[in-house]
C-alpha cells in the first residue's frame, strides 16, 4: 500500500485511471472479488485516503454516535472541497498514522453505518452522455477498480454486480445520495468560468453538513415568509430528518442553480418588482438631472464665449 492519500470517490472516476479495468459492466455482469477478516490485506485500504461524507452518510454516522452535527463535524471531519468544485464540504479525519479513525485490527467498528465510498469500493458507477445527444437519458454502467494491493480480487466467490451491491447496501446510499450527487456533477458541469458566492457557499455547507443548523434556518428565520411551503411537507420535515434532507436538496437547486423545485411567496416576489421599479425610478432621475445639468454647463460656456467675442 503506498502512502500516497487517495481519494475514495461516489464520483465515477478514480485517482489513477490505470488502476480501473478497462470493461463496462452491468448489473448483470459477473465480478470475482470478496473481502473479508482472512484476507491478508484486511484494512489496508482504510488509511491514507480521502473518504468524502455525503450528507446522508454524516446523518446515519452521528445518529449512531448519538452525538450532534456540530460535535461529529468537529470531532471526525476536515472541510474540503468537494470533486475538484468549488463546493465546500468534508472528509473523515485520519489519526497521525493515517488510518481511519473507526478502523481496528478487527475491522470495522461502525461497519453497519460505514460511509458510502466505503460500500462502493471497488466497483465505480459512471453515467454516459454522448456528445450529440443532448437531453437523451444516460447511459449507466459501471467499472471495476483492481489495485495491487486489494486480494480481495484473488478471493474466489463470483457474483453478479447486482448482488455485490445489495450485499453492501449501495442502493439505499444512491437512493440517499443521487440529488445531492446530481448538484455537485451541475456544479462542475459550470466549470470554473462562473465563480459561487460565499453565500451560496456557505448554504451548501449547511445542507450538506449539518441539517440541524438548516432546520434553524428553516424554523427559525425568515425562510417560511419567503418561500410557499405546503403544510404538509413542513409537518414532514419538522419531524423526519431524511425528509429535512431531501427538502434541502430541493432548496440548493432552487438558490444555487435556479431550479423551479421551490416557490417563493407571491407577496414576496411583488415586494422585489416593487423594489426594483422604484430603483429604476431613481436612476430615471438621477439620468434627469444630471441631463439638465450638462444643458446648463453648455448654456453658460455659451455665454462666455458670446462675451468673449465682443
Ligand atoms: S469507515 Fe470503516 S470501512 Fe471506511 S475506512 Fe473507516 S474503518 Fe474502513
Ligand atoms: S480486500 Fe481490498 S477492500 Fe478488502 S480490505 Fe483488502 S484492500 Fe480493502
Amino acid at each position: 500500500m503506498t502512502n500516497e492519500t487517495k481519494t475514495q470517490t461516489m464520483f465515477g472516476n478514480d485517482n489513477n485511471p490505470s488502476n480501473i479495468i478497462p470493461m463496462k459492466y452491468t448489473l448483470d455482469s459477473k465480478i470475482q472479488f470478496q473481502c473479508h477478516p482472512g484476507v491478508s490485506c484486511f484494512t489496508a485500504c482504510c488509511g491514507n485516503i480521502d473518504i468524502i461524507l455525503t450528507p446522508f452518510d454524516i446523518l446515519r454516522l452521528r445518529k449512531e454516535l448519538n452525538i450532534s452535527s456540530d460535535e461529529f463535524l468537529l470531532r471526525f471531519t476536515t472541510p474540503m472541497w468537494v470533486d475538484k468544485t468549488d463546493l465546500p464540504g468534508v472528509k473523515l479525519n485520519l489519526d497521525e498514522d493515517g488510518r481511519c479513525p473507526f478502523v481496528t485490527k478487527k475491522g470495522c467498528t461502525i461497519y453497519e453505518h460505514r460511509p458510502s465510498a466505503c460500500r462502493y469500493y471497488p466497483i465505480g458507477m459512471a453515467n454516459f452522455h454522448q456528445a450529440d445527444d443532448e437531453g437523451a437519458e444516460a447511459e449507466k454502467f459501471f467499472f471495476v477498480v483492481k489495485e495491487e494491493h486489494c486480494k480481495g480480487h484473488d478471493e474466489p466467490k463470483t457474483w453478479t454486480i447486482r448482488d455485490w451491491r445489495a450485499d453492501q447496501g449501495v442502493d439505499l446510499c444512491d437512493e440517499m445520495n443521487v440529488q445531492w450527487m446530481q448538484l455537485v456533477m451541475r456544479r462542475k458541469s459550470y466549470g470554473f468560468q462562473a465563480s459561487m458566492s460565499p453565500e451560496g457557499q456557505k448554504m451548501f455547507f449547511m445542507v450538506s453538513t449539518n441539517l440541524e443548523k438548516f432546520k434553524n434556518f428553516v424554523f427559525e428565520s425568515s425562510f417560511l415568509d419567503t418561500y410557499e411551503i405546503d403544510p404538509q411537507e413542513l409537518e414532514e420535515i419538522k419531524n423526519d430528518d431524511i425528509n429535512l434532507m431531501f427538502f434541502g436538496f430541493k432548496y440548493l437547486a432552487s438558490a444555487l442553480f435556479g431550479a423551479k423545485t421551490l416557490q417563493v411567496k407571491k407577496e414576496k416576489i411583488d415586494a422585489r418588482v416593487e423594489k426594483m421599479k422604484n430603483s429604476q425610478g431613481d436612476r430615471e432621475a438621477d439620468a434627469e438631472e444630471t441631463y439638465k445639468q450638462l444643458i446648463a454647463d453648455r448654456d453658460a460656456l455659451m455665454v462666455q464665449n458670446e462675451d468673449y467675442k465682443k
